[in-house]
């Protein structure tokens, strides 16, 4: 990787930035607590993300130098989305793509569209990229991308606008080899195709720009399922330590989206039992079974959570203090926190979302004794199957779902493993062991380039 790069489309850019201006950027991080519009915890995304780096960092007894060249990101793109709306306006929206570490390979991460998004929940995203990609040891770098729009109120036309402006604003920064997109929250399989499509209007048609697309497009068979897949081969890993059984386990799913949902229907079909869920709009509960593929089918038609029959309605705080054997948080960051943490009654949570528990949640978990299988392993599912994509498309080759489940499978229990090994080793709990994995293998690499 060269040095330091002058991006050349008027984007700003972090460049050899030292020691100093970490410092600068970790009392801004941790001055920026609460007051942030939409936060849902205590401390930010970004504090989670740098909290969970200094401790695995301090372990590894990391000199401070070196930790500041993976403190801050190496490249941060900031653009302006203009979009005239139906009401026939123009809305000005803040898109950001930002390129954390590309030490192990192209920078690679999905694009969230959210009203809440700012530059430093992208940043935080980024930077868990690139310590999940190096613990699942596929050759990826870590980026995120994200634009503060309410992308549920837009219509598909109003979608379409803002996917095809943020790609045509951030593309010099991409390339199959150098930066590649995926979805994330409300960016789904038709917002990968756009920007593929508006990729290929600037650039020739160029599939492994990004993963997650149609299968049409050239997406790959089981990426859509490949992240809630994930979970659940983490879990099944965990789960005879524990006295599991997938038939004989009782679950409780925290936001019923893309990965959510599939993490219930593959644990339906292993014999498991869904007895709550939520989505952002209600919870319900019901202790003799919900159908995760009936959910999900009452969902996708438009219906109201709340309104879903063979439920009991709840209130979505209600939802964490239902008993069960594993619980998976699927929605946002810092959804367990200090405030709710001691509510949760499982023995195992396997983080679906992103840094969805704060420190203050985790030591109140150990303490109540419950499994947290961390989301840089858990949650790898769906990088592996983007690389699973992006691979088909480099070579015009297409591999069956049952290839891609194969060779999901076989990376994620190595990676799961892998860490349970050094967590054993070291006597610290998962989610350290899985960042000291990840970022020993980053430091790794960039000490052998010669970066660092
Ligand atoms: P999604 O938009 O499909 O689903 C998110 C779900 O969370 C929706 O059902 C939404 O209604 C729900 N939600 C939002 N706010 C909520 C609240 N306050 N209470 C309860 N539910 C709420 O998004 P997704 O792609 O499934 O992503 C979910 C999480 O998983 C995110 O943290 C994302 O970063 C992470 N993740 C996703 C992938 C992927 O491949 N999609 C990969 C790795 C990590």
């Amino acid at each position: 990787m060269a040095k330091a790069q002058a991006p050349t489309n008027g984007t700003t850019a972090n460049i050899d930035r030292g020691p100093q201006a970490a410092e600068q950027a970790k009392e801004q991080a941790i001055g920026s607590g609460k007051e942030k519009p939409g936060q849902l915890a205590e401390v930010s995304n970004l504090e989670i993300v740098r909290h969970y780096f200094d401790r695995a960092t301090a372990h590894l007894q990391i000199p401070e130098d070196v930790c500041a060249v993976f403190w801050e990101p190496y490249r941060e793109v900031s653009v302006q989305i203009p979009v005239r709306l139906s009401d026939e306006k123009i809305h000005v929206f803040s898109g950001y793509r930002i390129q954390h570490n590309g030490a192990r390979g192209p920078y690679k991460g999905g694009v969230r569209f959210h009203p809440d998004v700012d530059i430093d929940e992208v940043r935080a995203l980024a930077s868990l990229m690139t310590w999940k990609t190096a613990v699942a040891d596929i050759p990826f770098g870590g980026a995120k991308g994200g634009v503060n729009v309410p992308a549920k109120k837009l219509t598909t036309d109003e979608l379409q606008a803002v996917a095809r402006s943020f790609m045509s604003k951030i593309d010099k920064v991409l390339g199959p080899d150098r930066d590649i997109l995926a979805p994330d929250v409300n960016t789904d399989a038709q917002v990968m195709a756009w920007m593929m499509d508006e990729y290929g209007r600037l650039h020739g048609h160029t599939p492994a720009i990004v993963t997650g697309k149609p299968i049409s497009l050239g997406g790959s068979y089981g990426r859509d399922a490949a992240t809630g897949r994930g979970c659940v081969f983490c879990y099944r890993e965990a789960a005879p330590d524990l006295g599991l059984t997938p038939a004989s386990t009782t679950f409780v799913v925290q936001g019923y989206g893309n990965v959510g949902s599939w993490a219930a229907r593959i644990l339906q079909e292993l014999g498991a039992t869904m007895i709550g869920a939520s989505n952002s709009r209600g919870a319900i509960r019901n202790d003799h079974g919900i159908d995760a593929n009936e959910l999900y089918d009452h969902l996708e038609e438009g219906g109201e959570i709340s309104e879903f029959g063979a439920a009991e309605s709840v209130s979505v705080d209600d939802l964490l203090e239902i008993p069960c054997d594993l619980f998976i948080p699927a929605a946002l960051g810092g959804m367990i926190n200090e405030g709710n943490a001691d509510r949760l009654q499982c023995k195992v949570l396997v983080e679906g979302a992103n840094s969805p528990t704060t420190p203050a949640a985790d030591e109140i978990l150990q303490g109540k004794g419950v499994l947290v299988i961390p989301d840089v392993i858990a949650n790898a599912g769906g990088v592996v199957a983007s690389y699973f994509e992006w691979v088909q498309n480099l070579q015009h080759f297409r591999w069956t779902e049952r290839e891609v489940n194969d060779k999901l499978g076989h990376i994620m229990r190595r990676g799961y493993r892998q860490v349970c090994a050094r967590a054993e080793q070291d006597e610290i709990p998962l989610r350290d062991a899985a960042y000291v994995v990840g970022i020993e293998r980053v430091v790794e690499a960039s000490r052998t380039r010669g970066y660092i």
